[in-house]
């Protein structure tokens, strides 16, 4: 077998290590985080460094040495607008470091980003390593669509920090419709809905045989699954001030376990109808007497909530509609993406705005990384065939085949609405692609802008 070229979902909130060896799809479980590691950093009193879920729990007691969501700032300047909603809404520190980049400070140190992003992906790299009990360097690694050249470059410079060597940087939209296995020979557009746990991305496709383009993206950096988790606590809170005459929301850690307990009865909301949490000792009453929070919830209470702001994502839709000159109902397929589009809400307004049942039969939080191990695969079939056809014999074994040579081509860099993102398959894989794809035929078009 030749050595595996590993697929990486890096997700703002959660990600994954998956691979592909040609007929099954796995993803590698990571022995304390299970199949999603959370994208979070802590560094310990004790120097060690935290990775994922025991990170994550952190944030209860440590967070201003607890880092997530780094994945909204990687690869911007510091003057970015961005940013300065960033720093008032992280409970750590983020600094000016030279030429205008972000710093992230931590205990005594100070950490680039792609070095904090490069403490999760070397997660993912050792737990695919014991996994697979071989060295694993080569990976495929995917960026939302819109990334631009400096948040491409800061991702691939946050895997170079981890020992991983980037074969391709693919967009996780096209990810997605990879693991869905469109690769026919009719045309089609597809949108791509992630919502997941900070973010929300809305991408149409265009399909065509091999060549997946970008019509047009749009997103909201701040709507998320998190949002709904706040929405909850916030109405935990107000239970709890309203019985107790004591406010909550002003202990940061107080306030930091009804968030973990609001995104416990979300999810369980998903699958019933009706639930309840429980908190002990969330606070302190007459003599120091330990208060208890138990706090209710039906889904049909949750869904009137959240309906404004899962509303926002259908603006966004819109924009990306009128960017690709379409109507809704005139995509051919949607797929789901993001762990936040198991809410039976969002399934049902997705639904109801494309006016079609959207597709769900992969998991839309494993979806990412399935399509980046397949892309992962058919990299090392590429380099197989073009090893063995160099020599014109097909060679002793397959491992000998394969080398860290760079393949054909490399896609197109940076989204334009009209940018082609190349993706290689198998059996595209001895010829390069350098045409062109023209406009497909009988969707209707609004001017796009073509690259230069
Ligand atoms: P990201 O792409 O931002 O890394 P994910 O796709 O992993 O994020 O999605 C994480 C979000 O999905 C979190 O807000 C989490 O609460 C939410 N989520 C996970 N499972 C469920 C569920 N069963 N029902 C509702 N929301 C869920
Ligand atoms: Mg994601």
């Amino acid at each position: 077998m030749p050595v595996p070229v590993i697929g990486i979902d890096l997700g703002t909130t959660n990600s994954v290590v998956a691979v592909y060896d040609g007929s099954s799809f796995r993803v590698i479980e990571d022995p304390i985080n299970g199949k999603l590691t959370p994208s979070v950093v802590s560094f310990h009193p004790s120097s060690e460094v935290l990775i994922g879920k025991p990170a994550r729990e952190r944030r209860l007691i440590d967070a201003a040495n607890t880092i997530f969501s780094i994945k909204r700032l990687i690869g911007l300047p510091y003057k970015s607008p961005i940013l300065r909603q960033a720093r008032q809404r992280y409970p750590f520190k983020l600094v000016e470091g030279p030429a205008d980049s972000i710093l992230v400070r931590a205990r005594t140190r100070s950490f680039t980003l792609p070095e904090i992003s490069a403490l999760v992906l070397g997660r993912l790299r050792k737990i695919a390593e014991n996994e697979l009990g071989e060295t694993c360097t080569d990976a495929v690694v995917t960026v939302p669509a819109n990334f631009n050249d400096l948040q491409r470059t800061a991702t691939r410079d946050a895997a170079r920090i981890a020992g991983l060597n980037v074969l391709r940087i693919i967009n996780e939209p096209t990810a997605a419709a990879l693991a869905y296995g469109y690769r026919s020979d009719k045309r089609e557009r597809i949108a791509v809905y992630d919502l997941g746990g900070g973010t929300f991305d809305i991408s149409v496709l265009d399909l065509a045989g091999e060549v997946f383009q970008v019509a047009a993206t749009a997103g909201d950096p701040y709507l998320g699954g998190d949002d709904v988790d706040n929405m909850i606590a916030e109405r935990m809170g107000k239970f709890f001030l309203e019985r107790f005459r004591i406010d909550l929301s002003v202990q940061p850690d107080t306030y930091e376990r009804l968030r973990v307990a609001s995104e416990w009865l979300k999810c369980e909301l998903t699958e019933r109808e009706k639930a309840l949490v429980y908190a002990d000792d969330i606070a302190r009453g007459d003599r120091g007497a330990p208060l208890d929070l138990e706090f209710e919830l039906e889904r049909q209470e949750l869904e009137k909530m959240a309906f404004p702001l899962i509303g926002r994502s259908f603006d966004k839709c819109e924009e990306a509609m009128r960017i690709a000159g379409m109507r809704p109902a005139q995509v051919q397929r949607v797929i789901l993406v993001g762990g936040s589009t198991r809410a039976p809400q969002v399934r049902k307004m997705v639904a109801e705005y494309f006016d079609q049942e959207p597709m769900t039969d992969l998991d839309p939080d494993l979806v990412v990384a399935h399509g980046a191990a397949l892309q992962g695969h058919a990299l090392v079939m590429a380099r197989t065939k073009k090893r063995a056809a160099k020599e014109r014999l097909a060679p002793a074994s397959v491992s000998d085949a394969y080398s860290t040579e760079p393949l054909g081509y490399e896609q197109q860099p940076r989204y334009r609405p009209g940018d082609l993102d190349w993706v290689l398959t198998e059996d595209a894989a001895q010829e390069p692609i350098t045409k062109v794809a023209a406009r497909p035929a009988g969707v209707p078009t609004e001017p796009v802008p073509q690259p230069p």
